[in-house]
């Protein structure tokens, strides 16, 4: 057996790194985190690199003492909480005095500070080493630099995603500080540009900084009291979703976090407005007092602990159906304009059409009314988050808001082929459709035309049978496939657009539609960058020119949330069996000779095909049965 060896401080602090400062963002988001907690009220975030080649905070908060300069890098080392008790209603984000000595320990950090009547002070600690303090110039607040993050820990820096992944990444987490942190004004640089700016004026002007002004007009505003939690923010209207959950923040006690429950209860309310592959738009804050909730679950802090998981539950569905559903309540709950009028009658009793239902609404049991809508879970199947295991080192992906086991997350966006769609199971597939198509091919050599019924129908007769082929659905099917193959082979001619669309997006999906660029453009979407998270489209695919764009975008955007890999082909199935139903013959219109005969030629003697819709392109029909119609035999 080796001797056993008590760590020194510095290794030690290198493997704790791992659980709290894994990606860049980590970094940003304890540093930021230890601004708000001195106090600050003006934020300043530099990152260059994606955070690799330096992050920097600038803050206005109470900043460090002299002599508590070196102690900041150390472990344990807080002044947050002094005693176990302390850890029961922690008031600040920060308390474990672990993220200092974390990035320091793979980083080369520089902190200058100052307190209130005293002078300026720097210090630097490069891989854990502290190093001396000295004179510094600074007016109030604290200045962190962080440079070369992971530097000394060379696997980990290996794991880190392209510099652009990162940034995206950390530009998401700076806009959950300053939609969690309204009465502080942030400024965000990327790269020496500014990119991210609030102003310290509450909600309202931090949602419309960050999502931009319009928002604002689509969302109701509320601040409710239920059941002895506080729930307040802006939800979005019932025609206001998007394509895929990266607009979503709750903020617990102002605290960012993730939490199935809250996020069950709230997809629960919108679940009768929501179509498919919609998702609700919310900023919330939940007010709920320290001790019917545990924070320390973990180092990163991404989850926490309810006393009662149903309580958190109902309160927050009630609040957000109420308002959704327009009830009694809903009055109580919705701020400013959106207030929904209330009209009492002379006995004092409301006689609002959209208060008519609330009494028999289940507004305080909404467990009840849950079980009745398609998409909703059952209060039991309710993850518990008691379940969260406190020992597994989180990630990114946490912070993320969850999907549904059906849907898997792979929020960094990394792109995953889903099984079906890769390698050998495609071509099987592919094979197996071809073959099951093909089968029943005619030699078109040996058919005679024979008229058309109704101006729909080709007749053709060869040997003992006759054949219907129902001319629109056979050329639409033509068409389909011609444009399929076009799209396949990047053989398409784009369009110019009159207007060019121009489009803006959040961090995480304008790094989503970055990667897919290519892609996007090689099937003929003339799609580039335009600023900060816009984008324009300027040309379409000359077969698709009547596309709605903006839904074609979304479209893409909702596979930011899947295991899929961004398949356009499949998209873009149905908009071209749109334009080839367009294009096509219609039924009832009356074919030449020869457009008759270049149908036929076309179709090549492929009776078994079928439109895109799965209408059959061609009907047989045996002598024999024409036969027995006449009853000639039986
Ligand atoms: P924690 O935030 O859990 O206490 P940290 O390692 O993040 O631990 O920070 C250690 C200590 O350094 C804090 O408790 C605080 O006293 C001090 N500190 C860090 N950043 C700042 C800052 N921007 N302004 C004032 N004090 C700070
Ligand atoms: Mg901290």
């Amino acid at each position: 057996m080796k001797k056993i060896n008590i760590l020194d401080r510095n290794i030690y602090n290198r493997i704790a790194a791992g659980e709290v400062v894994d990606r860049p963002y980590s970094a940003v988001k304890e540093l930021i985190e230890n601004s708000i907690d001195a106090g600050a009220t003006d934020i300043e975030i530099y990152v260059e690199n994606g955070g690799r080649q330096l992050i920097k905070i600038v803050d206005n908060g109470c900043g460090i003492e002299r002599d508590d300069l070196p102690a900041a890098f150390a472990p344990h080392a807080t002044s947050k909480i002094s005693k176990v008790e302390d850890l029961d209603d922690v008031k600040t984000l920060g308390f474990r005095g672990e993220a200092l000595a974390s990035i320091s320990a793979i980083s080369k950090v520089e902190i200058v500070s100052v307190t209130a009547g005293n002078a300026a002070w720097k210090i630097t600690c490069d891989g854990g080493n502290v190093g001396q303090i000295s004179p510094a110039a600074l007016g109030k607040g604290t200045v962190i630099s962080v440079r070369n993050l992971f530097y000394n820990t060379p696997v980990r820096a290996k794991f880190l995603k392209t510099d652009k992944k990162e940034e995206a990444d950390i530009t998401n987490f700076v806009t959950r500080y300053i939609l969690g942190n309204t009465s502080i004004s942030f400024k965000y640089y990327v790269d020496g540009e500014l990119v991210l700016q609030s102003f310290g004026g509450g909600l309202d002007e931090a949602v419309a900084q960050v999502y931009g002004a319009k928002t604002l007009s689509q969302c109701y505003k509320i601040d409710a009291e239920k059941d002895g939690f506080k729930v307040s923010g802006f939800i979005g209207n019932q025609n206001f979703f998007k394509p895929n959950k990266t607009y979503q923040s709750v903020f617990l006690n102002g605290r960012y976090i993730v939490n199935n429950t809250i996020a069950t209860a709230i997809n629960n309310a919108y679940a009768s407005y929501m179509m498919k592959r919609q998702f609700p738009f919310y900023v919330l804050n939940i007010g709920v007092s320290g001790d019917f909730v545990d924070v320390n679950v973990h180092p990163n802090k991404a989850d926490v602990r309810f006393l009662d998981n149903r309580r958190v539950f109902g309160a927050v569905y009630s609040v957000v159906s109420s308002v959704l559903d327009g009830t009694v309540k809903a009055a109580d709950f919705v701020v400013g304009e959106k207030r929904i009028p209330e009209i009492k009658s002379t006995s004092g009793e409301c006689v609002n059409k959209i208060y008519s239902q609330p009494e028999t609404a289940p507004l305080v049991m909404p467990y009840e009314k849950i079980s009745e809508k398609p998409t909703s879970v059952a209060a039991n199947d309710l993850p518990q988050s008691q379940d969260f295991d406190p020992t597994r080192d989180l990630t990114f992906n946490d912070y993320m808001p969850k999907q549904s086991v059906a849907e898997m997350t792979v929020t960094d966006g990394t792109v995953l082929p889903s099984i079906e769609n890769y390698g050998l199971f495609k071509a099987e597939k592919e094979f197996r459709e071809k073959e099951r198509e093909t089968q029943q091919k005619i030699d078109c050599k040996s058919c005679k035309f024979r008229g058309s019924l109704f101006d729909t129908y080709l007749l053709y007769e060869v040997g003992e049978t006759v054949y219907l082929i129902d001319q629109h659905a056979a050329h639409e099917r033509l068409i389909y496939d011609e444009l399929r193959k076009k799209m396949r082979e990047r053989n398409i001619v784009r369009q110019p657009m009159l207007i060019p669309y121009i489009f803006s997006v959040n961090s995480v999906e304008a790094q989503f539609l970055e990667s897919n660029l290519q892609l996007l453009r090689s099937m003929g979407f003339g799609l580039s960058v335009f600023g900060y998270c816009s984008f324009r489209v300027d040309e379409v695919p000359v077969n698709l020119q009547d596309i709605d764009i903006g839904a074609f975008m979304d479209e893409i955007l909702a596979q930011i949330s899947s295991l899929k890999s961004v398949s356009v082909e499949d998209i873009l199935k149905d908009k071209i069996a749109t334009c080839a139903c367009k294009h096509a013959v219609k039924g009832g219109m009356r074919l030449t000779e020869q457009e008759v005969d270049a149908l036929f030629e076309m179709l090549d003697g492929n009776i078994g095909l079928k439109c895109p819709h799965g209408r059959p392109v061609c009907v047989a029909l045996a002598k024999r049965d024409i036969e027995k119609m006449f009853k000639r035999i039986v």
